[in-house]
């Protein structure tokens, strides 16, 4: 029997060395009892690996999601409910609730990643976050094997959080999201980037295809592709802050960008990053993108440990010069 363990360093985006004793594609959802009953709960769960930093080198278990399936389960004349199976690659599972006249999803195009991850942190770019359209999530309990629905309001969503970031969450295996989408296109232009579609088109003749494809080329404009940097997207939440921790942030920092959030605040974690001076900075291989100071990169070698280590020193860095604490986006697997 071959025992050599399986390298995970092509299943994460950062492109960090890690190994696992054993890895198992999950098809097909009956397979995951058996699974779980000869050997117990895996100590990874990986979808496409665009969101975690592997600073352990070694698990004992990982599980691969490859659950594949996308059905149109009901149509109306307002509303399109759509089941997209986890291991279904998101971007893909965006373009295909297009072509089915199912629309909403069209800003959160080329997010990497499969669908089964996108409640984890609530999936979130131009103006539009995934918990808007969630009708229920089908999981797995892996503490008992016993498959459940958790209504949307059972999720505890909120920016770049849900239910099954927290302890407790842990314990759930994702195996299908169903949405409600709608049967007419509404576009959301709030986001900057997008205004200038509302401008250049009467609103009545934009289609959800334009904001897709204009989503596409302003991503690509701007965000590493993984496949030639190693990343994991933006690495720090922007931090929410108290109103009365923003007026003593705004009178040393004027420029700083902020948005109103109902504890307070939301703030630009690049612009805390950037005002640091750390905007590009490197240590090793394990860097600060040049033109992105919320995204880490790997230059090639770096260990998740190395990464790790760059983020906490931008962490004390920022906390030291302004008093205020990030917090990493990806999930951190120590
Ligand atoms: C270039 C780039 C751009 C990005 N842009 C955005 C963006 O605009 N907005 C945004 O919100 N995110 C963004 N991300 C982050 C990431 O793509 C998303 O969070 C995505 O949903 C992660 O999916 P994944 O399948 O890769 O998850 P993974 O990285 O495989 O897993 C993430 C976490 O979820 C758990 N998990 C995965 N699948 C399951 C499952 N089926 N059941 C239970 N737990 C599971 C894992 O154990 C891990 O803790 C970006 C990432 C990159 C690399």
């Amino acid at each position: 029997m071959n025992t050599a363990p399986h390298a995970l360093k092509t299943l994460n985006t950062f492109g960090v060395e890690a190994w696992a004793q054993s890895l198992h594609t999950l098809h097909k959802p009956e397979a995951i009892a058996p699974l779980l009953d000869q050997h117990g709960a895996p100590d990874l769960l990986l979808g496409g690996g665009s969101n975690v930093l592997l600073v352990q080198q070694s698990f004992q278990q990982v599980w691969l999601n490859r659950l594949m399936g996308r059905t149109v389960l009901a149509r109306d004349t307002r509303t399109v409910r759509i089941r997209l199976q986890a291991g279904e690659p998101w971007d893909a599972a965006v373009a295909w609730c297009l072509a089915q006249g199912a629309f909403g999803l069209e800003n959160l195009s080329l997010i990497p990643g499969c669908c089964g991850a996108a409640p984890i942190q609530n999936i979130g770019a131009y103006g539009v976050e995934i918990a808007q359209f969630i009708h229920r999530v089908e999981a797995m309990d892996l503490n008992s094997g016993a498959v459940h629905h958790l209504a949307a309001n059972e999720c505890d969503f909120a920016y770049r959080h849900s239910i099954f970031r927290s302890p407790e969450g842990k314990r759930w295996l994702i195996l299908a999201i169903e949405l409600n989408l709608s049967a007419t296109f509404q576009p959301t232009l709030d986001y900057p980037g997008l205004r200038q579609l509302d401008d250049q088109n009467a609103a009545a003749e934009l289609t959800a295809q334009q904001i897709r494809q204009a989503v596409i080329a302003l991503r690509r404009s701007k965000l590493p592709d993984p496949s030639l940097l190693g990343n994991a997207g933006s690495f720090f939440k922007n931090p929410i802050v108290a109103s009365t921790q923003l007026e003593q942030l705004l009178s040393a920092y004027p420029q700083l960008p902020h948005w109103p959030h109902e504890q307070g605040a939301k703030l630009s974690a690049a612009w805390l990053i950037q005002h640091c001076g750390l905007k590009g900075y490197r240590q090793g291989d394990a860097a600060v993108h040049a033109n992105h100071a919320l995204i880490l990169v790997n230059h090639g070698m770096a260990s998740g440990a190395e990464l790790w280590q760059l983020a906490q020193n931008i962490q004390s860095t920022v906390h030291q010069k302004t008093g205020v604490r990030l917090e990493p986006e990806p999930q951190i697997l120590h």
